[in-house]
């Protein structure tokens, strides 16, 4: 899978190479190869008649002299010859020592080239002639000096073609070496290129093959690209989080099963307990049965508890919302601690007066109490003193806090004890935990829009609270 992906993406680099050589190559070609020939050739008309023109402009002048059209003849590798209106020789200037056309020895009929310049409309006629002494080509040009109609005299010019073949092969025979080079040196670059784009991802895939085998300690690399680079640190994100979701995973399995042997061995023990021991003793016996179903109790909320979570994390627990009085609901969970702080001796110091309605689902609010409040007195002081407080913030949102006396929590454990299966070491607790109650105490809150939140300080105590909105059922109340 691996190989396939990686030799893809060098296959890719190389193949755009490729295409960019060759179009560059082909481009080359082109405009030395094919066009060449025909380039030079326009170049050279034009330039034919730029000469031309610019001896018809200086012709009237007075210091136009002959010296002028023999520097023109020189520089420019021509013959010159302008005549009369009769046919008479005015200036001659001879670059190839008679082997110029229009400089005779061959017969050529100038009279034929100078009526073609009479009979076009531009005043001028070109043409490409063969030397038959060289047999190399020529350019001859005539132009009409003065107007057509009233011919003043003639310009005649004449001057080689270079052959260019020699040269187009020589330019062939490079462009071919260049290509050769190119192609060699660009599949070395594409090479190259497509190992530094991939290596990073190789480096990364290799990471994520480890975290695969469960090796979160993994960090990836993604060091050469910006996008490499983010994806590393998403990937390491990843890593940790999972990382994090692991053990925690492995805590609650460690906790569940501790939990869960518990009560077990104690249902198991005084069930032995009354068969061998106690069975004929009913007072012994019905204290032992009711032990057996407090431990069953226990299994039961611990059994509860984790479905209820995978529920409420699935988004399968669905909300039944009412309207009701939260204040009710505080003081009727807190009759039914009654019994518990007679018997344990708990101080439950309840501030809840003014009524104060929401719309929530009843059931999970109270759930969301019995949750914080046994986690309070777990966790609690000596004096064994728990506050429920409700505050109305404004007439619109309530906020209940529940504070405890205890230890308090350790500022960096703040943030990890809403997370799934978190559970601080405790020896002796007076309510079952599961290390689940806080985090179904965030789902509920969660599903509810509600916020809420824990501030603790050490040696002090904790506060818990969340805030729901809704109303005042008193108008005039006080707040
Ligand atoms: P449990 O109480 O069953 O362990 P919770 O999810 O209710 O699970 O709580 C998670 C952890 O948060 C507890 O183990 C404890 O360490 C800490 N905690 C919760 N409530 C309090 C509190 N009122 N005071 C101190 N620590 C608390």
């Amino acid at each position: 899978m691996k190989r396939h992906n990686v030799r893809n993406l060098r296959n890719t680099v190389w193949m755009y190479f490729v295409i960019f050589i060759s179009s560059i190559l082909i481009l080359i070609w082109f405009s030395f190869v094919v066009s060449l020939e025909s380039n030079y050739k326009n170049i050279k008309t034009k330039n034919i008649i730029s000469i031309a023109s610019y001896i018809l402009n200086g012709w009237n002048q007075d210091d136009f002299t002959s010296d002028k059209l023999d520097e023109i003849a020189y520089a420019n590798d021509m013959c010159i010859l302008i005549q009369n209106s009769t046919g008479y020789t005015v200036y001659s200037y001879d670059m190839m020592a008679n082997n110029c056309l229009i400089h005779g020895i061959y017969g050529l009929n100038l009279f034929k080239y100078r009526a073609e310049a009479l009979a076009s409309s531009t005043g001028y006629f070109y043409a490409e002639v063969q030397n038959p002494r060289f047999n190399n080509d020529t350019l001859l040009f005539v132009m009409v000096i003065g107007s057509r109609e009233d011919p003043e005299g003639y310009i005649y010019l004449n001057t080689s073609l270079v052959p260019l073949k020699s040269t187009t092969d020589i330019i062939k025979n490079q462009v071919l070496r260049i290509g050769v080079m190119l192609f060699v040196l660009g599949l070395v670059i594409a090479y190259f290129l497509a190992r530094l784009i991939e290596s990073p991802i190789v480096r990364i895939t290799r990471s994520a093959k480890k975290l695969g085998q469960g090796e979160y300690s993994e960090k990836f690399d993604g060091k050469g690209y910006a996008e490499t680079e983010l994806l590393a640190d998403t990937l390491n994100y990843a890593a940790s989080e999972i990382s994090k979701v692991d053990s925690l995973r492995r805590d609650l399995i460690a906790n569940i099963s501790h939990d869960l042997r518990t009560p077990l061995t104690m249902v198991k023990a005084y069930a032995e307990m009354i068969r061998d021991l106690s069975g004929d003793n009913p007072e012994k016996r019905s204290e032992h049965i009711n032990i057996i179903i407090e431990e069953s109790d226990r299994l039961a909320t611990l059994v509860n508890d984790i479905l209820d979570l995978s529920k409420l994390e699935s988004g399968n627990a669905e909300l039944n919302i009412t309207e009701f009085c939260i204040t009710d609901i505080i003081n009727e969970i807190m009759e039914r601690y009654k019994l518990f702080s007679e018997q344990k001796g708990y101080t439950f110091i309840v501030t809840a007066e003014i009524p104060f309605m929401v719309q929530a689902d009843v059931v999970k609010i109270q759930q969301v109490l019995y949750n914080l409040i046994n986690n309070a007195i777990n966790y609690t002081g000596e004096n064994k003193t728990v506050y429920i407080t409700q505050i109305i913030k404004d007439k619109k949102t309530v906020r209940i806090e529940i504070t405890d006396t205890g230890e308090g929590i350790d500022p960096e454990l703040l943030p990890l004890i809403f997370d799934r299966y978190y559970r601080a070491e405790k020896s002796k607790r007076e309510v079952i935990g599961t290390g689940l109650g806080l985090s179904i105490v965030k789902q509920i809150l969660k599903q509810h829009n509600c916020q809420f939140g824990v501030r603790s300080e050490k040696g002090v105590g904790s506060t818990f609270w969340f805030e729901m909105e809704g109303y005042t059922a008193d108008e005039n109340a006080e707040i």
